[in-house]
């Protein structure tokens, strides 16, 4: 007798109602509701690279779970040179607070990469969602029938001003401009909204973990395993500080015996990244490993082992790495930046630090007192299931779409 194999379980979206045991019925019920007014909606997102980073993390479970609730969504990738994500790069460092030298040339080439995909690129779609700068001119380039949205990802507490000034002409004909905070507002004739991300907890970078696969994804990578660990999981990017993070935990480790990891991919739109990734290889040592891939389920399991994670970064849009520590249960220290004010109540559910020296005290103190990791990691995780699951965010842009209804004719109609 010939004994098959078990057949593959059956393919399936993760579905609103599979967020009910975190986000409760009475979410998910309104949810379903709020999805039904716009089923068959026909919306696209566009952005500048499908995977590395915040971005292409949030779209990847946002587009699958809006049309798991039936809103047909796609998501399209820009194509540019590297001279073209060089200067992106560049205005992204800029908008965060950087300096940036405009020059014509810069700037022809932005316009003339904007002006190519856009004759690549044929909307039908009832509504246009255009992510972070690399995008935005876009618009220039269609005659414009159905709302268009962009959201801007990045931390804007002092964007450049001369560049500011630059991208508004594009800005300003958006039907609306989505921030991630408040506190990012500026001064623009678009409405402005404010939505915060959230996190997928089915991703593989998210979904629960039994120990012997945390230590088989630990081994792969010859991450020792004898020490507490302390890890900082973010693109190679100096706003997220690696220097200061390797910093701080030479002066803990005069205090405490521990390991750090560094873990960082390369996004596509991010050519520094190689540049960060290298000058940093001299750090690498016994105790200091630094490992330059792109594994989620290696993200998942450091963060979830680790006796403490850091987000040391001194800009940050909101910090997606620090949700997902958080939802894990693992006490985050973060920079006093953005984003992680958001999420990290100082001395609640987290700590929140300004310098080295208060990093490397909070190492320490962390690391050596097993109750207050307890309690830090189960405020983290509830502060997410409360406030930063994908649900939170996804009833937002469902609100947010069906209110144009009254200015666009959006092909919404009811469900059956
Ligand atoms: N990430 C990853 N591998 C890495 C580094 C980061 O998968 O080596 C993921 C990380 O888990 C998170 C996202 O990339 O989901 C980073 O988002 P965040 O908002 O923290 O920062 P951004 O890169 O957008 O500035």
């Amino acid at each position: 007798m010939t004994i098959l194999p078990d057949p593959p379980p059956p393919l399936r979206l993760i579905s609103l109602e599979d967020y009910e045991p975190f986000a409760g019925a009475e979410a998910v019920d309104r949810l379903l509701q709020k999805a039904a007014r716009l089923f068959d909606l026909h919306v696209v997102h566009v952005s500048s690279t499908y995977y590395g980073g915040g971005v292409a993390e949030l779209l990847s479970a946002l587009t699958l779970l809006m049309n798991s609730a039936g809103i047909r969504t796609g998501w399209r990738v820009i194509q540019g040179r590297p001279d073209f994500f060089s200067i992106t790069k560049k205005m992204h460092n800029a908008l965060q607070g950087g300096s940036i030298n405009l020059t014509d040339l810069k700037l022809a080439i932005y316009e003339e990469v904007a002006f190519e995909n856009a004759a690549r690129l044929h909307f039908d779609h009832d509504v246009v969602i255009v992510h972070d700068p690399q995008p935005l001119p876009l618009i220039r380039h269609f005659r414009k029938k159905v709302p268009w949205i962009w959201r801007c990802h990045v931390d804007l507490s002092a964007p450049h001003p001369e560049l500011w000034s630059y991208l508004s002409q594009f800005i300003e004909r958006y039907d609306a401009v989505v921030l991630s905070l408040p506190e990012y507002a500026q001064r623009l004739n678009t409405p402005q909204r404010f939505i915060m991300p959230g996190i997928n907890p089915f991703s593989t970078a998210n979904k629960e973990l039994p120990d012997r696969e945390i230590d088989e994804r630990l081994d792969r990578y010859d991450i020792p395993r004898d020490l507490p660990l302390v890890v900082q999981v973010s693109r190679f990017d100096k706003w997220k500080d690696p220097r200061g993070v390797i910093e701080a935990f030479r002066l803990a480790r005069r205090e405490v015996d521990c390991t750090l990891v560094l873990v960082g991919n390369v996004a596509i739109d991010d050519p520094e990244g190689v540049e960060v990734f290298e000058s940093l290889r001299n750090c690498a040592e016994e105790r200091i490993r630094i490992v330059s891939v792109q594994d989620s389920a290696l993200v998942n399991a450091l963060q979830r082992r680790a006796a403490v994670v850091l987000q040391k970064s001194v800009r940050e849009g909101f910090g997606l790495t620090v949700t997902e520590a958080m939802w894990k249960g693992t006490p985050v220290i973060g920079g006093n930046a953005g984003g992680i004010r958001h999420q990290i109540r100082d001395g609640e559910n987290g700590f929140l630090v300004d310098s080295v020296e208060q990093a490397a005290a909070r190492i320490v103190q962390v690391i050596k007192d097993d109750r207050l990791r307890e309690e830090l990691g189960r405020r983290a995780r509830q502060t997410v299931r409360e406030r930063f699951l994908l649900t939170h965010l996804m009833e937002q842009w469902l609100d947010l779409i069906g209110g144009f209804e009254a200015r666009f004719p959006l092909a919404s109609r009811p469900a059956d």
